[in-house]
């Protein structure tokens, strides 16, 4: 997508449009674009539906490009933006429960019938401004609905895909699934996983980023059957009781709920960190004598969160990046006892924006007490005019010239100068290397 503004976008769209519907073809906007722009929001994007195919397309604009000619879609340039423009059709004969086997170029009406849920079917002409919808979709963006186009067991067992979409379009649109529809998808939920487990993963990210209440859509795909499928550590969080005097808000399912539900930035990492950052309690589980306990929990779940993101193929720096969050996620609770080395190196690590929000969020999803966090920031503010990691003061020529030779020596040596200027032990280079001096130089060359 280039950074072209949404007015030139939409300019450059409706152009598409005219030239088209000038040589005599039907056509229109479709799919999200038509949806967003009735919920009163700018459009991200603006998927063309015609009745030209491909190649007529290309006749009419002979920089476009053919994407997959079988499905009839091509990418149109206007001024360096592209723009899809799908010829009607009508799907037939989906293999495996993903991919469409042929097409037939049609009318509106059933390139309508082809397309997931009803708010999604809507065409808009955007040169005499009329609505074109065959599906009643726009009563159903009024009703706030998400509802299949025709029979949703059906629907869903042509592409599963549609099941995660269905949560997706709910839960970011604010809106109520239709009942059939969440029926269909608990009654066909176990299919989801013959989903690309990349496919899956780009939609879940989707779902937790993109939802006004990430914690909600959790609670959504646990409702229709989805939630065991794709993450059973997830759902195995439900029921495991927590101790009352930290958590008077509930058991580790509703507290991570919570959690997710009070996200604001939100990001890929924090999202997933939130989700999975005690995935290792139920794993953990003892009843001690005064109460429940989870020694271990984040290690644990830092262990489990890798696994879980290595089975939904996120990359390696995800992976690393949400279990070190997870892995480090209690540390917070014990910053006012760190020595200043200790927080320099928890505020200097690259995770640190994102574990310091956890750890808000923990806070709040829970005794609502932030004194931890305020003395990070606090912290974090004190030095945000220094460098986090400052340069050595100490390097090994000093500590040479103290008459020390020996490798592993100076090494250490090294490690505790630089350990107490972190530390803020002394005001300068100079009464450091006195120190030193004090510990390290024979009495007689001192
Ligand atoms: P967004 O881009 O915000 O995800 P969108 O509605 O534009 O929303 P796209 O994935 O871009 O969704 O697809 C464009 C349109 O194509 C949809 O609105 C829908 O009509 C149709 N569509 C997309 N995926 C499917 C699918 N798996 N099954 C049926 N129709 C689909
Ligand atoms: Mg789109």
């Amino acid at each position: 997508m280039s950074n072209t503004t949404p007015e030139k976008m939409q300019k450059y769209a409706i152009l598409i449009v005219e030239q088209l519907q000038q040589a005599g073809f039907t056509t229109y906007f479709a799919g999200g674009s038509v949806r967003d722009a009735l919920l009163g929001k700018d459009p991200v994007d603006y998927d063309i539906a015609t009745g030209a195919t491909p190649e007529q397309v290309m006749a009419i604009f002979p920089k476009s490009i053919n994407v997959g000619k079988s499905f009839g879609v091509s990418r149109v340039p206007i001024h360096n933006t592209w723009f899809e423009v799908a010829t009607f059709r009508t799907d037939s004969a989906y293999h495996n429960g993903r991919h469409p086997t042929s097409v037939t170029y049609s009318t509106p009406e059933e390139d309508a019938q082809r397309r997931d849920f009803t708010v999604n079917a809507i065409f808009f002409d955007p040169i005499s401004k009329k609505i074109h919808d065959y599906v009643n979709g726009r009563q159903d963006i009024e009703n706030k609905i998400i509802r299949c186009v025709g029979n949703p067991i059906e629907r869903f067992e042509e592409d599963h895909l549609r099941m995660l979409r269905a949560v997706r379009f709910t839960s970011v649109l604010s809106f109520t699934m239709e009942k059939e529809t969440a029926d269909a998808i608990r009654a066909t939920a176990a299919s989801i996983l013959k989903i690309s487990p990349e496919r899956i993963r780009d939609e879940l990210t989707r779902i937790l980023v993109e939802s006004p209440k990430s914690g909600d859509a959790i609670i959504l795909l646990d409702n229709v059957k989805l939630l065991e499928q794709i993450l059973p550590e997830i759902k195995a969080m439900q029921g495991q009781k927590q101790p009352p005097q930290f958590h008077p808000e509930g058991d580790v399912f509703e507290h991570t709920v919570l959690m997710l539900n009070l996200m604001t930035k939100k990001d890929k990492l924090l999202a997933f960190s939130v989700l999975l950052h005690d995935v290792g309690k139920p794993g953990t589980a003892i009843v001690a004598p005064d109460r429940i306990r989870f020694n271990g929990h984040a290690s644990l779940g830092a262990k489990l969160s890798k696994e879980i993101l290595k089975r939904l193929k996120f990359s390696n720096q995800d992976q690393e990046d949400i279990s070190t969050c997870v892995g480090g996620h209690m540390r917070y609770m014990e910053v006012k006892n760190m020595k200043q080395s200790t927080l320099r190196r928890l505020v200097g690590a690259t995770t640190y924006p994102t574990e310091v929000e956890l750890h808000r969020l923990d806070c709040l999803g829970s005794h609502g007490g932030l004194e931890n966090y305020e003395h990070v920031k606090a912290f974090e503010e004190k030095i945000k005019n220094e460098p986090i990691l400052p340069k050595p003061w100490i390097n090994g020529h000093d500590i040479i010239n103290l008459g020390i030779t020996k490798g592993h020596k100076i090494g250490k040596i090294h490690k505790q100068a630089y350990e107490a200027q972190l530390n803020g032990d002394f005001q300068s280079k100079e009464d450091l290397y006195a120190w030193l001096k004090e510990q390290y130089l024979p009495t007689r060359a001192k």
